[in-house]
């Protein structure tokens, strides 16, 4: 679709859960938008992932500790770890500044900036999707963390402890309790811990999908092509888009193109690394099983979310970048964790996915304007917790591009940070 952009839009490049949120509430503050993309809006990363509005998930990744496990989980194909090591040489300066943000004193502020983002979650997507058809994909729900004993547990005590911190709440559950919550539960697990009030969407593409239409039936333009480029006049600032489908005249651009942001991010001044925790999906179509809740299989780091018609199973991380095709194992682990632990399920058909999580050296993401040009703004790097905070980061983009809030403070996610947590 070609859109007919006005030199007064606003151009919005990258339309998923980031970009989406930012062109409506852009357009709801009164300016005339047009979104960009190369392919469907809410098609990358933002349509297979785990659906889970993760207020909880304030802790990062690399935590104390971590380079001591790394090398056991690389070598090991049943862990939830993977790396195409032929990209390993490209991504040491990104995994030196990754692992060296992994001290507790780092964590910490890692986690303030995270709980800032993620704390109102439901209520940012409540407000977003309010009148559309959106909103009848949002559900409130526990989250289930599934252990295979009390050990296990404890074991991940230092990030039980930080989401207390935090002020999130929740509940163990003996092997009994469990049984009681779920019947589908009933021996799956030793132990596991019950989390309160977590939101869900029932099925993220489709979310973003009616929020896109939502944004157009409003007015919103879009444009379906991939940009090359942001052109400068002598005075900084942009004069067109240089895509696959034209140039565009511009005068104000947002660049929310998650994990492909990062030649562009860097011709903006951006210095912090940014590359893919590449992540994936097994979905069993038509299952006899639905869960009562999403349970996080807590061993082998991925979700288990009943969506609407199929189970999702989605999670893990693959460091590797953008380019390099899916590898088998990272299936094969979720095929074999799910077939040992529901040897009961039975279903039509399986699909599977990779997707490409943007993950910046300090595990935040970037909501600045450009500390290169003029009229040109940032909103990517969302890592694991991207469909939880699109929202709310789009808010923020809006108010920051039409000066509206001074009040807040986003220094922790500046353009300019180097990505060594300091
Ligand atoms: C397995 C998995 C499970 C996950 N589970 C959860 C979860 O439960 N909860 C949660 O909060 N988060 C989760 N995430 C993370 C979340 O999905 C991401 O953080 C989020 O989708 C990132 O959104 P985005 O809009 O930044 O990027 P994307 O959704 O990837 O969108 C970027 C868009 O930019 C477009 N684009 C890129 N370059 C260009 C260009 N040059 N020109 C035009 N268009 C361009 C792309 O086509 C794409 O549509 C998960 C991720 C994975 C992989």
């Amino acid at each position: 679709m070609r859109a007919l952009t006005d030199t007064s839009d606003i151009l919005v490049i990258g339309a998923g859960i980031v970009g989406v949120s930012t062109a409506i509430w852009l357009q709801r503050s009164g300016a005339s938008v047009t979104l960009i993309d190369r392919d469907e809006p809410g098609s990358a990363t933002s349509y297979g992932n785990a659906g889970i509005l993760a207020s909880a998930s304030v802790v990062p990744v690399p935590t104390p500790g971590i380079l001591k496990k790394v090398p056991g989980m690389l070598l090991n194909p049943n862990k939830a770890l993977f790396l195409k090591w032929s990209q390993l040489p490209r991504l040491l300066p990104f995994f030196y500044k990754y692992l060296l943000n992994s001290n507790s004193d780092s964590v910490f502020k890692i986690s303030n900036a995270l709980s800032y983002i993620l704390y109102d979650t439901v209520e940012q997507h409540l407000e977003i999707s309010k009148g559309t058809n959106a909103e009848n994909y949002i559900t409130t729900n526990d989250l289930i963390f599934g252990y295979s004993d009390k050990i296990a547990f404890e074991n991940d005590r230092y990030s039980w402890d930080l989401k207390r911190k935090h002020g999130h709440k929740f509940s163990s559950l003996s092997r009994d309790d469990l049984a009681k919550y779920d019947k589908n539960l009933k021996n799956k697990f030793g132990f596991a811990v019950k989390c309160m009030n977590h939101g869900t969407i029932s099925d993220p593409g489709v979310y973003i999908s009616e929020l896109f239409k939502s944004f157009i039936n409003k007015g919103g333009k879009f444009l379906k092509a991939e940009v090359k480029d942001i052109l400068f006049d002598d005075f900084r600032n942009p004069v067109s888009l240089n895509t696959n489908n034209g140039d565009i005249p511009c005068n104000r651009a947002v660049l929310t193109s998650g994990a492909w942001s990062a030649g562009l991010a860097r011709k903006l001044g951006a210095k912090i690394p940014l590359t893919s925790e590449r992540g994936y999906h097994v979905e069993y179509h038509s299952p006899n099983i639905k869960f009562k809740a999403p349970v996080v299989i807590s061993d082998s780091k991925f979700i288990i979310h009943s969506m609407q018609g199929r189970l999702r199973c989605a999670g893990l991380v693959e460091f590797g970048g953008t380019s390099q095709p899916e590898s088998s194992h990272p299936f094969k682990l979720i095929e074999k964790k799910i077939e040992t632990l529901f040897p009961e399920l039975k279903y039509e058909r399986k699909t599977y996915w990779m997707g490409h999580r943007p993950s910046t050296t300090d595990s935040l993401p970037v909501i600045d304007i450009s500390p290169n040009y003029n009229n040109v703004w940032l909103g990517y790097g969302h890592q694991h917790i991207g469909l939880s905070a699109g929202p709310k980061t789009g808010k923020i983009l809006s108010e920051i591009i039409l000066s509206k809030n001074s009040n807040r403070d986003l220094s922790r996610f500046s353009a300019s940070r180097d990505g060594l947590v300091k």
